[in-house]
């Protein structure tokens, strides 16, 4: 008798929604398209120099190639701590109540095996970053769906969740500015979010991966600012997106002490923390000037003026972002998410992310990011037109 080698759990996830949109791409690159891959949120802008520099500095500084401390050097928890200080007027503990992670990826997935019970209720924004379900998955619990639709402000209806669901809820995930949907939450939402978790005594993980990219408003607040949230909330930040770091794998938590320790004791167990390194480039990121930052949302902002400009006036219904950079488009009638972004991939060479790959709740849109180059953005624009009243 042969045993199953693959665990249960692996065999269990559902299936990569994306892997048709790869085949599709492939077919059409074979066919010599020049295709334009506006599938992934990966920025083609490079780390700022003076991080670079920081990196180069440390690297060839031999006490940091031993193993660095699991929670992460105090200096960059100190830097993390004065960049929120600075950023969201909060007050946190660099000892306690900040821990660096390997990516903030890695904080979310380990999150679970922390809190999360065989049995236990998950509370998952649909659609979502998927590592929320599968890590609720990975550890037995059980993923309840929020959906997020488009006429609430892609913002979950706390008020629609049965009252058994929130009695069983050991935690709930929430991120804005949102991917896939670009969705923003006020202030307001936080507070009755923070009312309702202290109500039926639910853990809030807020995923704040987005946070310095946005264009018109005001910054996205951190859920911390808001009274009574370090009793019930963990945070995660992430240097990715804010610095062009995705590659570096570095990020951070912060929030209630005890959910910080919990998550730091996972990693005590399983990894052995961010090469120091990177720490004292992520330390240069977090406080050195922030002129860089401002430099990424206007190039941003310039690509969503050609982008998501440009598909309105050809006639798409195009949800132009306020923050990060995800663009989405709705369907035309008579077109599920999945042969929507089939479609434009074929008759434009365009790759868009169909939002059913965030869960059964982004049905009805595809997803654009800004992750190409002004030029190529046009071009992409000058494809589709002819596909806008479609
Ligand atoms: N959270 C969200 C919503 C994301 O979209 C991503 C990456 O795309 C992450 C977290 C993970 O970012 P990182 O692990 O690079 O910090």
């Amino acid at each position: 008798m042969t045993k199953t080698r693959v665990a249960a759990r692996l065999r269990a996830l559902p299936p990569y929604l994306f892997a048709r949109i790869d085949e599709l791409k492939q077919e059409q690159i074979k066919k010599g398209v020049d295709v334009i891959d506006l599938g992934i949120g990966d920025p083609d802008l490079p780390t700022p120099p003076h991080i670079v520099a920081a990196l180069q500095e440390a690297a060839a500084r031999g006490e940091h190639h031993r193993y660095p401390s699991y929670a992460g050097m105090l200096a960059l928890r100190r830097a993390a701590a004065d960049f929120c200080r600075a950023r969201f007027g909060i007050e946190l503990d660099p000892s306690s109540e900040v821990l660096a992670l390997i990516g903030s990826k890695e904080g979310i997935a380990h999150l679970p095996v922390a809190l999360v019970d065989p049995g236990d209720v998950v509370l998952c924004p649909d659609p979502g970053y998927p590592v929320y379900a599968t890590g609720t998955r990975f550890m037995g619990g059980e993923v309840y769906p929020m959906p997020l639709r488009r006429e609430r402000g892609f913002l979950p209806d706390l008020g629609a969740i049965p009252a058994d669901v929130a009695a069983r809820a050991k935690l709930l995930w929430i991120n804005y500015p949102n991917n896939p949907t670009a969705a923003l939450a006020p202030r307001g939402f936080y507070e009755e979010l923070i009312a309702f978790a202290r109500k039926h005594d639910i853990i809030v993980a807020s995923d704040l991966a987005y946070s310095e990219m946005y264009f018109d408003d005001e910054p996205p607040p951190s859920i911390l600012e808001i009274p009574g949230a370090r009793e019930v909330a963990i945070e995660f930040h992430s240097l990715s997106k804010t610095y062009n770091m995705t590659g570096w794998r570095v990020g951070f938590a912060a929030g209630n002490r005890e959910l910080v320790g919990a998550l730091g004791k996972v990693k005590t167990n399983v990894d052995s923390g961010v090469f120091e390194a990177v720490q004292a480039a992520a330390i240069a990121a977090l406080s050195g000037d922030q002129a860089c930052v401002e430099e990424m949302r206007r190039v941003y902002r310039e690509r969503r003026e050609v982008l998501c400009g440009g598909l309105a006036a050809a006639g798409f219904d195009v949800l132009t972002p306020r923050a990060s950079f995800y663009c989405l488009i709705a369907n035309p009638p008579g077109f599920t998410s999945l042969e929507y972004a089939g479609k434009l991939l074929e008759e434009a060479g365009v790759v868009a992310t169909p939002a059913t790959g965030f869960g059964n709740g982004g049905e009805g849109f595809v997803r654009l990011t800004l992750c190409a180059d002004k030029a190529r953005l046009e071009e992409a624009v000058r494809r589709l037109r002819g596909l806008g009243k479609t």
